[in-house]
């Protein structure tokens, strides 16, 4: 190493960012880190000096690579191509077997039952869910890009600026992209974690395994009641209306992420365990956005559609049947739940691996960057999920499991990496979900989050035609959330999320609609600006 770039190296290693504590993980803690004011600036003094001169695919040398190929790849790239730095300069390095998608579609459209019209490849490849032009396979050989699949990066040496790949290739890169997102959490082995029948849900082959399992399940048993179980318990509702499948019920079994455990609070009595179920040892579904009076108004529309659910039982083991394949769910109570297709939704874990050395984050997990995205190591980034980044607005850090940032922190990363373009992410957290929209439905599912999830919160609507809840923290609107809303009733969600005017908790709690209270919101935006 050049006595230059260990100086360099050194300096950035002396920068690395304080680590901090999760959104999700624990979005209320009062021990969340400050961001250090300084490191943004120091950063940007030595931002490009590693980027080498080469573009020659033959070779070993590539100019960019981004490693990974799911969202937070696919806008990359994307940005790449708008700035003329694609051609002959850019290679996606992918485990996957095709090009990037818009991942959120696995546990919505692509689960419709069969006759329903269900998403498949290339309808959803990149930039559906944001517009523009489709980024199908060709797309990336027409702009010249560069693909690697099937071919997991395994090994970084970042002094000769290297990376290793499964089957042998050595890539040199000038710039490097870590954008591998997370895998799913999967049980043990030891306790039938991987039986055939048991399915976890990040790709589309996990996706494609489900589908094959859902055509002949009788039984399908879901553990976890939050994102991927709700989204999962939807569509087999679907598949229960539309097809001759045998899907006698749903069970979700709800697993504590605070102590990635299943919880041991109240035992059933076996006799007692009914025969369609849903059980929880966490206390309702969404945990870590919905309160409780929300998420009951949402298993009540789950039980409408006869899913049912169980809250506090211990999971023991998962029981093959004499074909090898899952056939139950032994719990701690000594009951036994019959099953033939479980779909373990228990959350995920930042892919890292194999970059620890670049700087991990403790607390959040993930890899820390500044905010544009750098590492400790000049021309290494990060985006997507895996990044560990300080969230601005809340002057904390945090790493974000969402499209919505995925999209926007590639696009971030990209335009500081290849233009003028030196301001901080400033980035309002946006989350959202979909269940229920196959053709036929009772009821179509639709909510938004903006802001922070802090505070009291006043729940304003009955679930049908709408609800919303507001949190407010210090007399101040920090979040919103909004089932149902109109395109129009949409847009102003950021708004107040951003802005965070004052907010008469009364006022609101005496709204009679949730219309009437969006325009109390919107109101109070006024006086804001007034003052
Ligand atoms: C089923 C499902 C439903 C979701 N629904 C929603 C939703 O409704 N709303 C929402 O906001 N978000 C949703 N999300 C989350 C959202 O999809 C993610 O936040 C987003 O995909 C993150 O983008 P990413 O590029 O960082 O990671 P990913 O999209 O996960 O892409 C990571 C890529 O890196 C590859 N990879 C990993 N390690 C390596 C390696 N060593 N070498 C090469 N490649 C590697 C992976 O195979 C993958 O292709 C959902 C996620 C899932 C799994």
């Amino acid at each position: 190493m050049s006595s230059v770039r260990r100086l360099m190296v050194t300096m950035a290693n002396s920068l690395a960012l304080k680590h901090g504590l999760s959104l999700w993980c624990c979005p209320h803690s009062a021990s969340l880190n400050q961001v250090p004011k300084s490191s943004s600036i120091a950063f940007s003094s030595f931002r490009r000096s590693f980027v080498v001169a080469s573009s020659a695919f033959a070779n070993e040398n590539r100019e960019f690579v981004i490693v990974g190929g799911g969202n937070a790849a696919g806008y990359a790239a994307r940005t790449f191509v708008e700035h003329g730095m694609a051609d002959g300069k850019l290679c996606i390095v992918s485990k996957e077997g095709v090009a990037p998608y818009e991942r959120p579609a696995l546990t919505k459209a692509y689960l419709f039952p069969l006759d329903k019209k269900p998403a498949r490849l290339p309808g959803f490849h990149t930039c559906v869910g944001s517009g523009g032009e489709r980024q199908t396979p060709d797309w990336y050989k027409e702009q010249g890009i560069e693909m690697l699949y099937e071919d997991p990066v395994s090994g970084l040496d970042i002094e000769k600026q290297t990376l290793m790949t499964s089957s042998g290739k050595l890539l040199k890169y000038g710039s490097l992209i870590i954008a591998t997102g997370c895998t799913a959490s999967r049980f043990p082995e030891k306790i039938g974690g991987n039986l055939p029948g048991v399915h976890y849900i990040r790709d589309v082959a996990d996706a494609d395994s489900l589908i094959s399992s859902l055509e002949r399940a009788r039984k399908v048993v879901i553990v976890g009641g939050g994102y991927i179980g709700m989204e999962v318990a939807a569509a087999a509702v679907g598949w229960k209306l539309d097809t001759t499948v045998y899907l006698q019920f749903t069970l979700i079994l709800l697993y504590s992420t605070e102590c990635n455990c299943f919880l041991d609070i109240p035992k059933y009595p076996k006799q007692n365990l009914p025969d369609d179920a849903i059980i929880f040892p966490e206390d309702h579904l969404l945990q870590r956005l919905f309160t409780p009076s929300l998420a009951r108004r949402y298993e009540e529309l789950y039980q409408e559609n006869g899913v049912n659910f169980l809250k506090g039982v211990s999971i023991k083991n998962l029981e093959a049947g004499s074909d090898g394949r899952v056939a139950a769910v032994k719990l701690e109570n000594g009951s036994t739940i019959e099953a033939d297709t479980i779909i373990i939704g228990i959350g995920a874990k930042p892919a890292v691996s194999p970059f620890e050395i670049v700087g991990l984050d403790t607390s959040v997990g993930g890899i820390q960057v500044d905010g544009q995205f750098r590492t400790s190591v000049p021309g290494i980034f990060a985006v997507g999920d895996v990044a560990a980044f300080p969230l601005k607005m809340y002057n904390r850090i945090a790493r974000v499991e969402h499209v919505d940032h995925a999209r926007r922190s590639a696009q971030h990363c990209i335009k500081a990496l290849l233009s003028a373009q030196t301001h901080t992410y400033d980035y309002l957290p946006y989350f959202y979900s979909r269940v229920f929209e196959y053709e036929g439905s009772p009821r179509k599912v639709w909510w938004q989050f903006y802001g922070d999830n802090v505070g009291e919160t006043v729940e304003i609507g009955n679930f049908d035609p709408k609800v919303a809840t507001f949190w407010i923290d210090s007399g101040k609107l920090k979040g919103v959330l909004l089932e149902s809303g109109s395109p129009e009733e949409v847009k102003l969600l950021p708004v107040l999320a951003k802005i965070q005017p004052p907010v008469d908790k009364a006022k609101l709690q005496n709204a009679s609609s949730v219309e009437e209270a969006l325009e109390i919101a919107r109101a109070s935006l006024q006086t804001e600006v007034a003052v």
